[in-house]
């Protein structure tokens, strides 16, 4: 199976993830780091960087370093508006009111800026794995149209991957999350990034997820809380010093990167320093440096403005999906500013519950990318669309009868054992046949594949114990092994493809066999009397071979009657008329006493 990977191409930064045993993985970029800054630096006409060295150019090469250009995937230029806000690129109109962003030498789509951010998240996935990779599954936020979705599908194929599905991330977060997709619930996601604040509510009912609403401030992310902390520092110095700090784009940036820090550490710990030495020179030519204490008590009362609007997008979100607080199942954190304490508490008190925040906000994404991409290719269609049966499991028994082992809807994992024996005398090997549905006729359900169990020690029939084991593991594989007790000899098989019944075809089979249920009884009705029949003239045929105690010759010619109307009725394969000829076998039994013993387990055929 190809690899496929999953790509958050968020608007701050950039995730890449696969998946592997079972578990979602994020994978470092050449830098070493996680998160790759959805940052591109045309440095020259054959130069383009992207990542964290790009962001360290930001304030040098303001027009050559496009961020944010997620805003513009898709979008018209007449529409911009708004989304030209805190650009330092040039934006300008392209054919058909296109967008192009002029980087001086050329002018670039902002497909062909996401395409740069997604070849370098290739590039770290193949670095990483050592080979290429081109399959992919992409994310894009919930209110993406048409548009904004084709042109996030084409950057991927122009950064060399096949684009497998382009994702909401909201729902992705929700595969990260594990959310049980079984039970009918409405969860919110809440997502608060760099530059983004996106509120979605999601419908969970029986492995769809559907989104409800969504919501979001593309104005409103962890760069307006740096941006205030960065002029709080500024000030604070100006205060101190009589030094504008602001004055200096390069200088403002770096007290910028340092207030970042600061705010990420604050979330952690309840106080942290912003330190620049040598941040400027005193008008007395002094070196004057940066140092301040900063508590998250002071953070707090900085950003508390904020937080009615995050919680704004909530409230219309929830109007949106016509639901209310108490509705809500779950609270999903996306996005590395959930961080922020006193953003979980905020959203605690609105929804009152605690979020979720057992993922790392910012992995989230690409890590349910990474899940959807396993689904796609099969990998993991058993644990995450189906961690129940979808139909019975079982195998064929004597007569064409299906025996199931273990039921449907059963949670997997799951081990069942059951106990077989011998249709016939010294009988050696007997088949187990695997089986898939609902119906008790064998033939009418799936076959999944069979095998033979050799070397069963001799014995008359019904003797030997063949202990079934029917076994489905976390990855959603049956395993399937039948052990003779006494010989110990054994055999199995692993089949890999038993839950790729989709929960439709599921369900039409389940009706499909409720409403054979009368014939199915009829069919298991006839096997069991057929197996009455066939055991008593077994035993009938051994009195008469008896010379020792022979039989008068009366009785022995009515058995040879009695067995040849069963023989004869069996063939008819009519219900009525092989009741009829084993009450006949039975009335001789009676006359010859109760020697004949009813069979208690089922037996295999050879
Ligand atoms: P994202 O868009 O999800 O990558 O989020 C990026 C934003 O999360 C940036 O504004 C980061 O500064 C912010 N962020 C990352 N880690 C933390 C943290 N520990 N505390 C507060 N904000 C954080």
């Amino acid at each position: 199976m190809e690899r496929v990977i999953g790509i958050d191409l968020g608007t701050t930064n950039s995730v890449v993830a696969y998946f592997e045993q079972g578990q979602p993985v994020v994978i470092h970029n050449a830098e070493g780091s996680k998160l790759t800054p959805s940052v591109v630096f045309y440095k020259s006409p054959n130069e383009v960087i992207v990542g964290d060295l790009a962001k360290r150019n930001l304030v040098l090469y303001p027009k050559q370093v496009i961020r944010s250009v997620k805003r513009f995937m898709g979008a018209r230029y007449s529409e911009l508006g708004a989304k030209l806000q805190g650009i330092a690129y040039d934006v300008v109109e392209g054919p058909d009111d296109s967008v192009l962003i002029d980087v001086g030498w050329d002018r670039v789509s902002p497909e062909q800026v996401s395409a740069e951010i997604l070849k370098k998240m290739k590039s770290s996935a193949e670095e990483f794995f050592g080979e290429p990779v081109e399959q992919a599954v992409i994310t894009v936020p919930a209110y993406f149209n048409d548009n904004q979705r084709s042109a996030t599908k084409r950057a991927g194929e122009r950064a060399g991957l096949n684009v497998l599905r382009i994702i909401n991330e909201p729902t992705a977060a929700a595969l990260a999350y594990g959310i049980d997709r079984n039970v009918q619930q409405a969860v919110v996601v809440f997502d608060f990034g760099g530059g983004t604040t996106d509120v979605t509510i999601l419908e969970i009912d029986k492995d769809v997820i559907e989104v409800r609403s969504t919501r979001g401030d593309t104005f409103l992310g962890g760069d307006n809380i740096d941006e205030i902390l960065t002029k709080f520092l500024v000030e604070r110095f100006y205060a101190d010093t009589g030094v504008d700090l602001a004055a200096d784009p390069v200088t403002y940036q770096r007290v910028r990167e340092v207030a970042e820090k600061v705010k990420c550490e604050l979330s952690t710990t309840v106080e942290s320093v912003a330190s620049i030495p040598f941040v400027a020179v005193a008008p007395n030519g002094a070196p004057l440096h940066l140092h301040y204490a900063v508590s998250r008590e002071e953070l707090e009362n900085l950003i508390e403005p904020l937080l009615p609007r995050l919680i704004e997008c909530c409230r219309i979100a929830l109007d949106d999906a016509k639901l209310t607080r108490t509705d809500i199942a779950n609270v999903l954190l996306v996005g590395g500013s959930t961080r922020i304490p006193a953003v979980a508490k905020a959203l605690a008190k609105f929804f009152g519950r605690e979020p979720s925040r057992i993922l790392n906000p910012d992995e989230a994404v690409a890590m349910g990318a990474a899940i959807q991409g396993s689904i796609i290719t099969g990998t993991l269609r058993e644990v995450l669309l189906l961690d129940v049966t979808p139909l019975s499991l079982g195998i064929e028994t004597e007569g064409g009868l299906f025996t199931p082992l273990i039921p449907r809807n059963s949670s997997i994992p799951v081990a069942v054992h059951k106990q077989f024996t011998t249709v016939r005398d010294n009988q050696t090997s007997v088949k187990i046949h695997v089986l898939q549905g609902e119906r008790r006729i064998a033939a009418e359900n799936h076959s999944l594949g069979w095998f033979r169990l050799t070397g069963i020690t001799p014995a008359p029939k019904e003797i030997p114990c063949i202990d079934v084991c029917f076994q489905i593991d976390a990855n959603g594989f049956l395993h399937v092994s039948a052990t003779e007790v006494t010989s110990g000899v054994s055999n199995s098989i692993t089949i890999e493809s038993f839950t790729s019944v989709d929960p439709e075809q599921a369900e039409r089979m389940a009706a499909e066999a409720q409403a054979a249920a009368e014939e199915d009884r009829v069919f298991m009705r006839r096997v069991s009397l057929e197996k009455q029949g066939a055991s008593l003239v077994d035993e009938f045929e051994s009195l008469i071979a008896d010379n020792e105690k022979p039989l008068d010759p009366m009785t022995v010619q009515g058995l040879r009657e009695a067995i040849f109307r069963f023989e004869v009725a069996k063939a008819s394969k009519k219900l009525d008329e092989i009741e009829r000829a084993v009450d006949g076998l039975q009335e001789y039994a009676r006359i010859l006493g109760d020697r004949l013993l009813a069979k208690r387990i089922e037996s295999l055929e050879e």
